[in-house]
C-alpha cells in the first residue's frame, strides 16, 4: 500500500526522530523510509521510538546525498516552514500536494523530504526538489518537530489515498437503506397532513407547522422502510380518530 512514496530524511541529528518518523508513516500506511547521512544510525533510540514500526526503521535504506535518495522519482516534495526565495513550484495547502503524489505515486515512485532539526534544508537541497510545500502553522510559532512535521504531511498522503474510489478503502457502516422518492415523500405528508388535521391538533390550515415538520423530515431522510413504517403508525392513528 502506497508503496511508491516514500520519506526522506536529510541528515537527521536525533535517532528518535527516526524511530518517531517510522512509527508516523506506519500509522499511515507508508513504509519507505530513506535516511541520508544520519548522524547515528542504527541506533537503539530509533528502534526504542518507533514503538511497533521497528519492520520500517530496519527497512530504512542510508544514501550519502540527497540526489541518490530521489534519483528514481518522478516529483520530489521539499517540506519546509520557510519559503525560499527559489521560483520553486509551491504547494499552497498539503491537502493539494497530497492529492499529486498519490495519482503519480500510481506509476512512479515519488518523495517527500525532509531537512534537518538544526537547520531544516539548504537551499542546494530545495533545488534538488521539484515542488516545495509548508504546513500552515502559528506564524509567530510554525515549526513543527520533525517527526510530527512527518505525521501531518503522512496523513494527508493517507487521506488522498483513501478519497480515492478505487483504494476499496471502505468503512464498515451498515447501509442506509434505499431512500423514498419525492412522491413517495409527497404522499406521507399529505397523509400526516389528514391525520393532524382530523386528531384536531391541527384546527386551520397552519402551512407553516407542516413546513416545519417537512423541514425536520427532510433533515431525518427516512429511507424507505422507516416511511412505510411512519404511514403504518399514521393509518392505525387515522382508524383511532
Ligand atoms: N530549524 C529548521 C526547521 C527544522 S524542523 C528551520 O528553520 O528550517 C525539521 C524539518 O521539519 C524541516 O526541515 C521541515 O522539513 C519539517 N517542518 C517543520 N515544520 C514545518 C512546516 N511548518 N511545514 C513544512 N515542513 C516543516
Amino acid at each position: 500500500m502506497l508503496s511508491n512514496i516514500r520519506i526522506v530524511l536529510v541528515q537527521t541529528f536525533h535517532p528518535g526522530n527516526i524511530g518517531q518518523t517510522a512509527r508516523a508513516m506506519k500509522t499511515m500506511g507508508l513504509s519507505d523510509l530513506v535516511l541520508v547521512n544520519p548522524r547515528r544510525f542504527p541506533d537503539q533510540e530509533a528502534s526504542r521510538l518507533a514503538a511497533g514500526a521497528e519492520d520500517v526503521v530496519d527497512a530504512a535504506r542510508i544514501v550519502g546525498d540527497l540526489s541518490d535518495a530521489v534519483s528514481d522519482c518522478v516529483q520530489v516534495v521539499g517540506a519546509s516552514a520557510r519559503l525560499r526565495s527559489q521560483p520553486l513550484p509551491h504547494f499552497d495547502e498539503p491537502e493539494t500536494m497530497a492529492r499529486s503524489l498519490v495519482e503519480l505515486a500510481d506509476q512512479d515512485p515519488v518523495a517527500l523530504v525532509f531537512g534537518r532539526e538544526r537547520f531544516g534544508l539548504t537551499n542546494e537541497e530545495i533545488q534538488q526538489c521539484s515542488h516545495q510545500v509548508s504546513i500552515p502553522a502559528n506564524p509567530d510559532y510554525g515549526i513543527l518537530n520533525l517527526s510530527q512535521a512527518v505525521q501531518v504531511l503522512s496523513y494527508e498522503v493517507f487521506r488522498a489515498w483513501r478519497q480515492r474510489p478505487e483504494s476499496g478503502y471502505q468503512v464498515a457502516r451498515p447501509s442506509p437503506g434505499r431512500l423514498p422518492t419525492q412522491a413517495q415523500l409527497d404522499h406521507f405528508h399529505d397523509h400526516l397532513s389528514r391525520v393532524m388535521h382530523a386528531s384536531g391538533f391541527l384546527t386551520q390550515p397552519h402551512a407553516r407547522t407542516e413546513q416545519q415538520l417537512q423541514a425536520l423530515f427532510a433533515r431525518a431522510q427516512p429511507n424507505r422502510k422507516e416511511l412505510s413504517l411512519l404511514r403504518g403508525l399514521l393509518s392505525s392513528l387515522e382508524q383511532n380518530v
